[in-house]
């Protein structure tokens, strides 16, 4: 082989060589970096010291590892300078405490199209045995029908969820404030309930996965619901089924918009009346009144009409966010806001919205329309309307400070 030739195939084999590790550096530098936290599970909970793993890789050099906790750093930032490691790591619980807590891992690579990469894992440590005991039970545990019979009880640290079971349903319970560890429910009673004594169970369940069971028991008391006579002139029935929706459309609204309602209590305190109640001759239909109309025979109004001067304001009882603003034949121009963990109150008849739509998010004592007749009315008044987990209740009982 001459000089010549020796030096040419040298020169492609060093050109060949340098685009092909150029190629092979491109396809590398492509693998995005990956970064996990092995050993703990994220929204979980310890008892006990707890072995962990950080793992990380990249098709980059890797420079530095960075753990802290809380905000804090939890050790000494590590240089790397490869393309992968595994940093073992204790979680010791004396030293973080009981409680929340956020371990936030940062890794620091050589990728041009991501240099840093984050993880974020929220955990709890809790090594106390649950204590837990009931401490509400007014009346006697005694609730009218078309009531909710509201349950509280206390426990010795956060815990993870609770739920009351009873009449074939189960219920959330959830963190009354954040003050104390006071924990409560609402269980609605249907109108039709059979009146009697009925046991109910809490399952409390701890961060670390222990559970427990409070049990009590209540008693429905038969309601005295009056009966009442209403006709609605049949001219106006036609108007209003042109005008609005059919009345099944806001069943089935109320029920969907149930299963999405915010898992976190919207609600602050006590709900307040809607409209200036001066005396209650205002109140032109209690709550469960046996109604006969000449559309629909005998029917349960389940929830409270309230006159008012024509076209005065309605405002909102308590926060929550806008989820219905529609006109229906039946409830006419009509809104219902829901206020978190599966509550809602409803108004039917208004004459005409505030500047609200559906989504927006709206405060106790805020305007959300006026008093009006739209729908199957026979007057100005305000139907207000009160539903726990779909269930219509007796609304005023929300408005007092005891309940
Ligand atoms: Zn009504």
């Amino acid at each position: 082989m001459s000089y010549i030739k020796a030096a040419l195939f040298l020169g492609i084999l060093l050109v060949g060589g340098y685009f092909g590790w150029r190629y092979y550096e491109s396809l590398s530098r492509n693998v995005s970096p990956s970064l996990e936290i092995l050993g703990i599970e994220p929204g979980s909970g310890i008892s006990k010291d707890t072995e962990i793993t950080i793992k990380g890789s990249d098709g980059s050099k890797i420079e530095s590892l960075q753990v802290s906790l809380d905000g804090e750093p939890l050790m000494k930032p590590v240089s790397l300078g490869k393309r992968a490691f595994t940093e073992p790591l204790t979680l010791v619980v004396k030293e973080l405490g009981e409680g929340a807590h956020t371990l936030v891992a940062e890794m620091v690579s050589s990728n041009q199209e991501q240099p840093k990469t984050i993880l974020e894992l929220s955990f709890h440590v809790d090594t106390l045995p649950l204590q837990a005991t009931l401490t509400k039970n007014e009346f006697d545990g005694r609730v009218y029908q078309g009531h909710t019979l509201h349950v509280e009880f206390q426990t010795n640290k956060e815990i993870r969820e609770a739920q009351i079971k009873t009449l074939s349903a189960s219920y959330p319970c959830y963190l009354q404030s954040n003050r104390g560890l006071i924990y409560e429910c609402f269980v609605p009673l249907e109108c039709e309930e059979l009146p009697q004594e009925y046991p109910y169970t809490i399952e409390i369940t701890d961060w670390a996965g222990n559970s427990m069971l409070l049990e009590g028991k209540f008693t429905i008391v038969a309601f005295p619901f009056k009966k009442q006579t209403i006709r609605v002139d049949k001219q106006k029935i036609q108007e209003e089924n042109s005008l609005g929706r059919p009345e099944k459309e806001l069943e089935d609204a109320i029920v969907e918009l149930t299963k999405k309602s915010p898992q976190h209590k919207l609600w602050h305190g006590h709900f307040i009346v809607p409209l200036e109640l001066k005396d209650t001759t205002q109140i032109t239909s209690d709550f469960g009144v046996i109604r006969a109309t000449q559309e629909r025979g005998l029917c349960q109004h389940k929830a409270l009409d309230l006159i008012a001067t024509p076209k005065s304001v309605v405002w909102a009882p308590q926060e929550g966010i806008v989820v219905i603003r529609d006109r229906y034949a039946h409830s006419g121009n009509t809104i219902a806001i829901d206020h978190g963990y599966g509550l809602m109150s409803l108004f039917f008849h208004l004459d005409e919205f505030a500047d609200i739509k559906v989504g927006d998010r709206i405060k106790k004592g805020k305007p959300v329309g006026t008093v009006g007749k739209t729908g199957y009315a026979t007057g100005y008044h305000l139907h207000w309307e009160m539903r726990v987990n779909t269930v219509p209740v007796e609304p005023l009982e929300w408005t007092k400070p005891t309940f």
